[in-house]
Order: structure tokens, then sequence, then C-alpha cells
């Protein structure tokens, strides 16, 4: 059976020569253009390709941040002030692929190989759970100890099974390989959150150039990853490119088909899109000298572009970027951020064990960062409602397009801040967010704040795990 008989058709398709052809018909030097596909984009009803093509190639500085501005214009109107966290779980860094700029790859013969026992990962959940962390990302590398797949399921057994001083993880999302919808099944069964899995690149060239063994190396077989995922009842799928690759312009565009095609054949397209860029990795020339670098203010566009693109998807932006990109990146677009990660298994119980994955950007403790985007003006969630009503896919799209999704988000936000204070939080990050909390409460309408209000004080009296 061939790779793409896997899943039912149709395939994804990424038109390579249709992209080239957008780029170089549409790129435009004429502001007056530029600023019509600003108007059009403030609708926050998408953009079409040839509007993503035009904005890509914005190179004069005030339309720029004329971009930049409508950007956050739709960000808040939608996301509001919330920013969601979360962190990674790395499980095993064991590896059958060759990923150029991976420090996991299966001939770097210099990283110490470990995948941690059931025991070794509750030790990490329970130290993720004290920092105050609601929400996990489950990662590994493609090969797993002798129980094989059976491996992942039984890890989020385990993460969701640990609970430590009356806290508890409350939705664990999978970074791991491409699965068969066999295995998906299982993944659901498991009550995974989102499923994500970055295509890297999008440019079947420098795929091929970059992904130099294993089973990574066949581009259909990680594309069509999604449309498995959302045959076997995954409704929340994650995308993401591997900023540094390939031309970024190209892969937005590329992203955009295949939004399209989950679009177009599920119904819905991707929850989250991810937007990495490479970092130095230990034993990769490549990482530390990326073929197509992307600059800051590239990557503020490209975060600007696809909250205008699809405004509806989260994007989520990890501790890869130092603090004070993420400081800059926050009001674009981004709507979720991993906070004091570790990209090594055994990572937050093993200080001396490192094997990292790549080199992080911002080592801040959640506590820090919190403090930080708060005094920014964002109320930081650990909100886990729609998944767990159900408000997942469509049906997530159908609450959210029309606003609906924010009289949720913000008093749920609100809700699990404050538990987040009450039980974790520094004397400083309390203060600091208790403020924020009263000037947020301030700007609600009537009945919102009502039902903020009504939440934190059953959290205040003792309640946790308040939501609506
Ligand atoms: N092993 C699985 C895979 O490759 O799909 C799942 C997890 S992998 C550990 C997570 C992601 O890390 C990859 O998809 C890749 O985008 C990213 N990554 C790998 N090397 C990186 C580097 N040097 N800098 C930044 N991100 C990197
Ligand atoms: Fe393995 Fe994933 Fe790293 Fe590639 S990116 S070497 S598949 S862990």
């Amino acid at each position: 059976m061939s790779v793409r008989e896997l899943s039912k058709g149709p395939h994804v398709q990424i038109d390579e020569a249709a992209i080239w052809q957008t780029l170089k018909l549409h790129s435009s030097r004429d502001a007056s253009r530029v600023r019509e596909v600003l108007a059009k984009a403030s609708a926050a009803r998408g953009l079409d390709p040839e509007d993503v093509a035009t904005l890509a190639t914005v190179s004069d500085p005030e339309l720029i941040q004329e971009l930049f501005h409508t950007a956050k214009i739709v960000k808040e109107g939608i996301y509001g002030r919330r920013l969601v966290l979360f962190a990674p779980l790395y499980v095993s860094n064991l590896c059958q692929n060759e990923c150029l700029y991976c420090a996991f790859r299966a001939s770097n013969k210099e990283l110490v190989r470990r995948s941690l026992t059931q025991e070794e990962i509750a030790r990490e959940v329970r130290i993720m759970i004290d920092q105050g962390h609601k929400r996990i990302l489950l990662v590994a590398g493609e090969a797993y100890p002798k129980e094989g797949f059976q491996y992942v399921l039984d890890c989020l057994d385990t993460i969701y099974k640990t609970t430590h001083n009356a806290g508890e993880v409350r939705r664990a999302n999978v970074n791991v390989a491409p699965l068969t919808v066999e295995e998906f099944k299982l993944l659901k069964a498991a009550k995974i959150g989102t499923y994500q899995i970055f295509q890297e690149t999008y440019h079947h060239e420098t795929y091929q150039k970059v992904h130099l063994g294993g089973k990574k190396r066949n581009y259909e077989y990680r594309i069509d990853a999604m449309d498995r995922a959302m045959e076997a009842g995954i409704d929340d799928v994650g995308v993401g490119i591997l900023f540094g690759l390939a031309d970024w312009r190209f892969e937005i565009l590329a992203l955009m088909q295949h939004i399209r095609h989950l679009e177009q054949k599920f119904g819905v397209g991707p929850h989250t899109i991810s937007v990495p860029r490479l970092e130095p990795a230990h034993g990769s020339d490549m990482a530390s000298h990326p073929p197509r670098p992307v600059s800051d203010v590239d990557f503020r566009k490209i975060v600007a572009i696809l909250r205008l693109a699809v405004p509806y998807t989260g994007i989520i932006m990890s501790t890869r970027e130092t603090a004070e990109i993420r400081r800059e990146t926050f009001a674009l677009g981004v709507s979720q951020i991993s906070a004091g990660s570790r990209t090594n298994p055994a990572g937050y119980s093993d200080e001396a064990f490192d094997a990292s994955q790549f080199s992080l950007g911002d080592h801040r403790t959640l506590d820090e960062v919190i403090r930080d985007v708060t005094q920014l003006g964002y109320i930081p969630s650990f909100c886990t409602a729609c998944y767990r009503l159900g408000r997942t896919g469509a049906d997530f799209m159908d609450l959210a397009k029309p606003g609906d999704i924010k009289d949720h988000c913000d008093p749920n936000a609100i809700s699990t801040f404050t538990e987040f204070l009450l039980d974790y939080a520094s004397p400083e990050t309390k203060e600091v967010g208790e403020r924020a909390i009263r000037t947020f409460l301030d700007n609600m309408g009537p009945a919102q704040r009502q039902r903020a209000e009504t939440m934190m004080e059953k959290v205040r009296q003792g309640k946790r795990d308040v939501y609506c």
C-alpha cells in the first residue's frame, strides 16, 4: 500500500509553481494596494493567497508599521489581552531520523539517549504541577522504547493520573511523529487535547535535503498526518513551519494551501499554528547556520500576516525566542506561549542531565514570565474549558468566529489566573497579578464581569477548576 492510501483522498497537494507565480504577480510596492489588503484584513475574515503574497513582500518601514498595527487590532478584537500558557514535557530523545537541524538525530553519537520511565515522568509532572502548569505538551523523538507506540499512551496515562498538592494536568497536547489512523484513534481515546506536528518545510527539494534518513524522509506521509488524525476523530490539530530552512514567503503561502485543504475536506482548519525559528542545536552545523535565516523583523511580519490570514487560528510562540522578541511579538497575534520550558528528557527533575534538542532563548521561570506578561498588560490563562466541554474542531470555530467565545475565555482566564496566584505565585507576582485582574474586571461589560467575579469568588473559597 502506498503511504497516500493510508488516509482517504483527496490528499494535500502543495502546488509550488502556483506559489511562486502568486508571489511574483502579487508582490507589491504599491502602497495603495497594500492598504487595500490591510483594510480587507481589518474585517477579521481572513485573506486570500494573493493578499498574503502582497503583505509578505512589504518592505517599506511605514507600511510594515501599518501591517503590525492592523494585526494588533485584529488580535485584540478576537483574543483580547489573554495569553494561554503551557510547557513541553520531553519524554524521550531516542530517534531514528536524520533531521540535519536537530540534536536528537540518529547519527549524533555524542548525545546521551534516554527515554523516561513512567515513574520519572510522574516526577517531571509533579514538578510542572508545582510550578503552576495545567497544560502540557508531550514531545518525543521518533523511536520508542520496547513498548513501541504504547509508550506514548502510557505516558499520557501517567500525565493525567499524576496529581500533586491538589494540582493536576488538565490538558495534554501531543507532538510526536505522524501516526496511522488506528494509532490516532488510540491517541484520541487517551483524551489528548491538540495533536501537533510541523511539516518543517513545505518546499519539497529543501525537505529532501534536510531530512536524510528514517521515516521522516517521506514528505507525503508527514503532510498527510493531519488528514489521518482528523479521520481518526481528532478535531484539534496543530501545524507549523520550522523557519530558517526555506524562503519564509513560500512557506506561509504553502501553509495557506495546507489549511485550505483541511477546511475543504473536514470543514475546519488547524486549531493552532506554531512558528519555531531554527535555534542552535548540539552537533548541528545547520541549526547555527540556517540556510534561509529569518530576521527578527521578518519573524514579526510572519506572525502579523498569519494573524490576518487566519484570524481565529491560535498562534504558538515557544521559548526558542528571547524574552525581548517575545515581548515585541505577543501583540501582533500570538495567543499561546510556552514558559519555563526544558527541551531534554528529565529536564525539570535532573539538572545534571543535559541532552536538549535545541538552545532556548528564554530561560525565565513560569512565575517570572507570568509577572512580565502581566506587567505588559496581558492576562495569563491556564484555561482548558473548551476541550473539556467538547468545544473543539468546527464547534469551536463556530463559537469563535462571531466572537462569542470571548464571553467564556475572559472569565475562564480570570478564574485560572486567580488559581495560579493563590497556589503558585511568588509574592511579587501575586501583587502584580491581583492589580491586573482588577483592571481587567473594570474593562468588562456588566454581565461578563458578574460571571468572572462569581467564578473568582469560588476559587477564593477554595474551589478549583472552575470554568464555563
Ligand atoms: N520528533 C517529532 C518530529 O520531529 O516531528 C516530534 C517532536 S520534535 C522533537 C519537535 C520539533 O522541534 C520539530 O518538529 C522541529 O520543528 C523542532 N526542532 C528540531 N530542531 C530544532 C532546532 N534546532 N531549532 C528549533 N526547533 C527545532
Ligand atoms: Fe528526530 Fe524530530 Fe529531531 Fe527529527 S526533529 S531528529 S524526528 S526528534
